[in-house]
């Protein structure tokens, strides 16, 4: 077989000759027969290629609406008819992959929830051996970019040649104001690893809000992302799964009006190109400074809590003296000089104080 650095698995993409990042909407759960057909119709006019819907749904606790099950796919098959869109579904396990090929669905997707488990990875990998039915994988909810890799690797070793990868971000305990965190590194080094994978970003997971959508999508374009899975639905209030997250089809419709697209290739000056792609990398960095240090605050925080339990002074002065000198040696190791370790980590140890000082007075 070929080896997977060398494979091409953009072909699939390529041959859908889009002038745009490919598009996949719909709802996160296959509600009703009409619910699909209404929504479908509202997309088939509009940038999305294919319609998407859970028919199996992973809920964290039982009694949530857990799918209608395989009475869903032939629903999915009428949108196909009635409005020309490929048709996308999440598979968990080995019964739901033969289903979704049984009812010939274009597309198939592992989630979150299951790409975490090599067991129901390869079992899936093994049902579906050499499909020629695309088959995007999503990162798991942890994030470890090796799990995400396996997982990719398992269906290309049974055969699988029509994979993508689709960043959905990353579960977190730490209080965040995204649903799931991107930690957009991961999705980065997956690509610097198989620069040919396919990468569609998901924002509505990623948010778990409408308001951030557009601006976590002009996020992933510009980090050359090369599609959009976000999830549609024509009444979301009233919707049966992820209601606070799923926009109208006409929304989706401006969000892709106004997102600018800078796909690699469709700069046509190379120097502007490099310049932005740098530019990008420059802003994860960005974001990835201040996610550690917000990290580093709550730590902070917790210390300072310790420190009121047994009525320590907030500063002590030796251990201070200790972080300082440790940094600004490791600092100059890495060609960082004195005098600006010293500035950032006084600064950083000045919010430090002022934050446990609120806690020991409040
Ligand atoms: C979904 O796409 O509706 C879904 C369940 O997503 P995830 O696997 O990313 O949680
Ligand atoms: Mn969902």
């Amino acid at each position: 077989m070929e080896k997977m650095e060398n494979k091409n698995f953009m072909s699939w993409l390529d041959n859908m000759q889009l002038n745009h990042p490919l598009v996949i909407a719909g709802p996160c759960s296959a509600e009703t027969e009409s619910q699909m057909l209404e929504i479908a119709h509202e997309l088939k006019n509009t940038d999305a290629t294919v319609f998407r819907a859970g028919v199996w749904k992973p809920r964290t606790r039982p009694g949530s609406f857990e799918g209608n099950g395989a009475k869903a796919l032939p629903w999915l098959q009428k949108v196909k008819e009635e409005t020309g869109l490929l048709t996308a579904v999440e598979i968990a396990n080995a019964q739901h992959a033969k289903l979704a090929l049984e009812f010939d669905i274009d597309i198939l997707w592992i989630g979150a929830r299951t790409t975490v488990n090599p067991f129901a990875v390869q079992e899936i990998a093994e049902a579906i051996r050499d499909t020629e039915k695309i088959v995007l994988v999503k990162n798991p909810i942890n994030p470890d970019l090796a799990l995400w890799i396996g997982a990719i690797e398992r269906l290309h070793k049974m055969g699988v040649k029509n994979l993508g990868a689709i960043h959905r971000g990353f579960s977190s305990f730490r209080k965040s104001s995204y649903r799931n965190i991107p930690s957009w590194q991961i999705p980065i080094d997956l690509k610097n690893k198989y620069p040919s994978i396919p990468m569609i970003n998901d924002p509505s997971h990623i948010c778990g809000n409408r308001e951030g959508i557009f601006d976590v999508s002009q996020t992933a374009l510009d980090l050359n992302f090369d599609g959009l899975m976000i999830e549609t639905h024509c009444h979301p209030d009233e919707a049966w799964s992820d209601a606070s997250q799923q926009i109208i089809p006409g929304r989706l419709v401006e969000i892709m009006d106004e997102l600018r697209v800078r796909k690699e290739s469709f700069v046509k000056e190379e120097s502007v190109s490099k310049l932005n792609a740098f530019r990008n990398e420059i802003n994860v960095k960005d974001d990835q400074l201040l996610e550690t240090l917000s990290e580093r605050m709550q730590i902070v925080e917790n210390i300072g809590k310790a420190k009121k339990e047994s009525n320590v002074a907030v500063l002590q002065n030796t251990r201070w003296q200790e972080i300082l000198q440790k940094v600004v040696d490791k600092g100059e190791e890495q060609g960082l000089s004195k005098r600006f370790i010293e500035k950032i980590f006084k600064a950083i140890h000045q919010e430090s104080i002022a934050h446990q000082e609120k806690i020991i007075k409040g």
